[in-house]
């Protein structure tokens, strides 16, 4: 069911105006790398339709399941809902969450095989982008991994108390259901072999990933007891790693660092102190990733750095030495001389980053003689999900391109106009709803998940918080009979009289306002502040206020 009310056919427009309408306007959409219909989906969860929130989900996120968990949620920060004065952000991704959890269905499509075949080596986010993509405009896909199971680092890196492995299993069968073959446990060595499956393939794609930790060369690094974080990761998700654990240092300050602190209580640690180079705020996991890993008793210091590793007469950790360090305007951070200090662990976890395997790196050489293609966190560093989703994207249209007929892709704004919303202005007294979690006695459980997901009630509530701001609101100046029967009616500050119209740099009008009645040449909606209620379109007697719905496609150039 959508309340819009569709009242004509859809316009599609590619003016340039229109697309930036829909980056100021839909910030969220803007923010995502990918450019998720988020209000689309809100709207559908609001109205009951997980199917289709999962679908609109699907066709940008291809992975919803996975994303909705452990997406690093660009979206938020930049929501409406969470400017000054206006409260929190919509919980975007835990309603994509929610839009995984009750409506996932098979993706439907009518798939003509266009008798071409493409290889991918790596099947984390980038490389199964990249398979559902072109799996999808009639390519046979062979996808050849290294481990025993697809997913890369949403399998053998995330661990499976944010992320269980069932629901990387769902959104990787949604791709091999498009008919893409995965081989496990192949390892591509060399260039060389790459070269020779460049001869039974018409494409190759390398979306290897960061699948090395960064070594450090750190006075006591090889002692007994002291171990790389994604190698401490891989190991605890493969069920290989049974270490007594009790005093643990992690140093770093990313997903890993934090991952390794909570799989460190997970194995039953004591103490588990996380240290950082520079400041809390600096580290490059989501704010809500930090409270967590603090509310299972995991301690932070910030600004210092590990000077040596401190190990007894058979080698094995005693400690860490540590100097504090200072920050200064431009960010850089230096060693404060004689701050050094102690600290005691029987473990020491380095967690300072990933980088790609050397070994089939010798990509600039290859890439430039188009031998291959290159994408993800292989070509891009460690990244995310959602930038390796993106970037998997990007190699498949470059690789339709080249096998393929098409110029190019164009993007389309899809405009349609709508009679209602259905939004209300009570909807703005919603408090965020908060994710149900785990309770604390239970969090040792090592595979265990944390969050628990919303309930259908909770996610229809939270999506009402939503302003669905893909819809435009505009009044047609040259029928208003300057009534004001529509500032009568306004909830907010959104209906402005204007003395002036003028054309900006970019080409876009700018309102002149004024609180003067007998300077005014327009009435005017600000799309910042609108609510999205109606009030004004069912108070107007001319009927000249009308709403239209802006969505974004992209399309194959011919
Ligand atoms: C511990 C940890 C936690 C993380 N947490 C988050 C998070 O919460 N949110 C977030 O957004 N991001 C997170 N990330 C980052 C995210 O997982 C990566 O950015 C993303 O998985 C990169 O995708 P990719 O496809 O480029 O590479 P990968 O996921 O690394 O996949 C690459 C695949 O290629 C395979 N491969 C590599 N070399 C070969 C070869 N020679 N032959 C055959 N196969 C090969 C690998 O086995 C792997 O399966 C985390 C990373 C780690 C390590
Ligand atoms: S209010 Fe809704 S549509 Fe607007 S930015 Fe936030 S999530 Fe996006
Ligand atoms: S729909 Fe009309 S009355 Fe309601 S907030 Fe928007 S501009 Fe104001
Ligand atoms: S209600 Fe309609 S006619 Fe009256 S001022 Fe508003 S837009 Fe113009």
């Amino acid at each position: 069911m959508e309340t819009e009310n569709r009242k004509d056919d859809t316009h599609v427009s590619t003016d340039k105006l229109d697309r930036k309408w829909i980056d100021v306007n839909i910030p969220c959409s803007a923010a995502c790398p990918v450019m998720t219909d988020i209000p689309g989906y809100i709207q559908a969860i609001k109205e009951g339709d997980y199917e289709k929130a999962y679908h609109i989900n699907r066709m940008e996120n291809i992975l919803p399941g996975v994303l909705g968990r452990v997406c690093d949620r660009p979206c938020e920060p930049a929501c409406r809902h969470g400017w000054d004065g206006l409260g929190d952000p919509v919980s975007i991704c835990f309603l994509k969450r929610a839009a995984a959890d009750f409506g996932m269905k098979p993706v439907c499509a009518e798939i003509k095989p266009n008798g071409k075949n493409v290889c991918i080596i790596g099947a984390g986010p980038a490389g199964l982008t990249a398979a559902n993509d072109l799996a999808l405009k009639g390519y046979g896909v062979t996808i050849l991994e290294q481990f025993d199971q697809p997913g890369g680092m949403l399998r053998y890196g995330i661990p499976q108390f944010r992320l269980p492995h069932d629901v990387v299993t769902e959104d990787v069968k949604s791709i091999t259901d498009l008919g893409v073959t995965i081989k496990t446990n192949v390892r591509i060595e060399n260039t060389g072999r790459i070269e020779e499956l460049r001869k039974d393939y018409d494409a190759v794609i390398l979306a290897g990933g960061c699948a090395n930790p960064k070594h450090t060369t750190l006075p006591g690094v090889d002692s007994k007891g002291a171990y790389w974080g994604l190698d401490f990761m891989i190991a605890a998700n493969r069920e290989e790693l049974d270490i007594p654990l009790e005093n643990v240092i992690v140093i770093g300050g990313g997903f890993t660092a934090v991952d390794c602190t909570r799989m460190s209580y997970r194995m039953g640690a004591k103490k588990i102190t996380l240290a950082y180079r520079r400041m809390k705020k600096d580290m490059y996991v989501g704010a809500h990733e930090l409270e967590v890993m603090e509310s299972e008793g995991i301690d932070t210091i910030s600004l210092v750095s590990a000077v040596t590793i401190l190990s007894n007469d058979e080698g094995v950790v005693t400690g860490v030495e540590f100097i504090h360090n200072s920050i200064n305007e431009e960010r850089k951070i230096a060693p404060i001389s004689g701050s050094e200090f102690v600290m005691e662990a029987d473990t020491v976890i380095f967690a300072v980053g990933q980088e790609a395997d050397d070994k089939v790196a010798e990509t600039e050489n290859a890439v430039r003689k188009s031998v291959f293609y290159v994408a993800g966190d292989f070509r891009n560093g460690s990244s995310t999900v959602i930038e390796a989703v993106a970037d998997g994207r990007k190699v498949a249209r470059e690789v339709h391109m080249q096998l393929s007929n098409i110029k190019g892709f164009k993007e389309t704004i899809h405009i349609s106009e709508v009679k209602d919303t259905g939004r209300k202005r009570d909807y703005d007294f919603i408090p965020i709803q908060h994710m149900d979690t785990t309770p604390m006695r239970n969090r040792q459980i090592k595979n265990m998940e944390v969050e628990t997901g919303y309930s259908k009630e909770k996610s229809v509530t939270e999506a009402k918080r939503c302003y669905l701001c893909h819809y435009n609101y505009q009044i047609d100046i040259s029928r208003c009979i300057y009534c004001l029967a529509c500032i009568d009616v306004m909830p907010v500050d959104c209906i402005k009289m204007a003395k002036d119209i003028e054309v900006t740099e970019d080409g876009n009008l700018n309102y002149v306002e004024t609180k003067n009645w007998s300077e005014v040449e327009a009435i005017t909606i600000d799309n910042d502040k609108c609510i999205r209620c109606g009030n004004c379109v069912r108070a107007c007697p001319v009927d000249c206020i009308s709403i239209s719905k802006y969505k974004l496609e992209t399309e194959e150039e011919k």
